[in-house]
């Protein structure tokens, strides 16, 4: 087969992998939040997103109305065949999983309002792409939703509030989107670079397992404390008040600009929706966040 049928193939794949069923990890924070929430309403929300998950994959079909907006992340390696087929199989699958799986048309012009009712438009599907060693194409499907997306903020703090700024810039934010985000969420903090490098990183940490531990200890300990101080807002579960208001936080960080510190908030909501593959480079494909059924 050519490469770029594998490509488009392994990306619908991904599509509906991605809408259909959370990665296992997403699940069983879901499942330990169940198991822990000590607030009546909470419990019920959890039990109902619970409920719904096993419902999508029964079905095969999407656990949320909204599939979102449609964005890859690519780790093309150097010496892989068919990089310049990447973009064009990404849009094809997009187009084919609008009409398979089905997923929800989102794409509309800011301008007019139009809807392209095929997920693609002006620079979407958008791609992230990464040049990595080897002869891989790594490809991770990101739809994401629109509840989530609209409370994602970012602050450029005084850079002499350090440390203590930023904590309060992400609380202050948690604090402000309540339950419109569709909570427990995860949140992706980036800090540093500049307004657009800080965006990026926040987002990116989204991909992050929630059941991998951030290898910088210094990170992991700011993740925790982060987790706990969301978590004791008191927001809950779908807003209804409770323990669980987030599943986990990532933080990711660049060196920054000595009079700038820019602090990036990313959103994603309980339907945590991600999958990976990696097309080697004899055109066999590994699924790597989903069993393929
Ligand atoms: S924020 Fe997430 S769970 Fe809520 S409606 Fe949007 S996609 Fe669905």
């Amino acid at each position: 087969m050519e490469i770029e049928k594998i490509i488009e193939d392994t990306a619908a794949n991904l599509l509906r992998l991605a809408v259909v069923e959370l990665p296992a990890d997403v699940k069983e924070a879901l499942q330990s939040a169940y198991r822990e929430e000590t607030s009546e309403a909470g419990r019920v929300q959890l039990e109902a997103i619970l409920k719904n998950l096993e419902l999508a994959e029964k079905e095969n079909s999407p656990m949320c109305q909204d599939t979102g907006i449609i964005i890859f992340y690519v780790k093309a390696g150097a010496r892989a065949q068919g990089l310049d087929k990447i973009e064009k199989a990404l849009q094809n699958a997009t187009r084919r999983g609008t009409e398979e799986i089905p997923l929800r048309p989102n794409t509309v012009d800011p301008f007019t309002q139009k809807n392209t009712g095929d997920n693609t438009g002006r620079y979407i599907p958008y791609i992230n792409w990464e040049i990595t060693q080897g002869d891989a194409i790594e490809i991770t499907a990101f739809p994401k939703g629109g509840g989530s997306e609209n409370v994602c903020a970012l602050g450029m703090i005084t850079p002499g509030e350090g440390v203590r700024g930023l904590k309060k810039f992400i609380i202050d934010t948690v604090i402000k989107a309540g339950a419109k985000p569709c909570p427990p969420n995860i949140i992706g903090v980036g800090l540093g670079g500049g307004a657009d490098i800080a965006i990026k990183l926040a987002k990116k940490a989204l991909l992050s397992p929630l059941d991998q531990p951030n290898p910088n200890p210094e990170l992991a300990r700011l993740e925790k404390e982060l987790y706990e101080a969301a978590n004791s807002t008191g927001i809950g579960p779908m807003g209804l008040g409770g323990k669980f208001t987030v599943l986990g936080v990532k933080v990711d960080y660049a060196h920054r600009h000595p009079a700038s510190y820019p602090v990036a908030v990313a959103y994603q909501c309980w339907a945590a929706r991600r999958a990976t593959a990696r097309i080697n480079a004899g055109g066999t494909v590994e699924y790597l966040t989903h069993k393929v059924r």
